[in-house]
């Protein structure tokens, strides 16, 4: 189950470094495109273990989501 934004998790996201941050929002797995894209209009969310971002394909708008490492 996740959750809504927590505290938690937007303090571990906003902890990392810009340019990683930027990777990762432009190096999302979208189904739709089949490949790599970047994720617009996503939340940070977390489910216990993980933190995840969930929102949009910026190519197609089709709901994609990333775990972070
Ligand atoms: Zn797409």
């Amino acid at each position: 189950m996740t959750q809504p934004i927590n505290l938690a998790s937007e303090r571990l996201w906003r902890a990392i470094p810009d340019t990683r941050r930027k990777v990762i929002l432009q190096s999302v797995w979208c189904s739709q495109c089949r490949g790599s894209t970047t994720i617009i209009d996503y939340a940070v969310l977390a489910n216990g273990v993980d933190i995840l971002l969930d929102g949009k394909c910026h190519t197609c708008g089709a709901q994609v989501r990333r775990v972070l490492d």
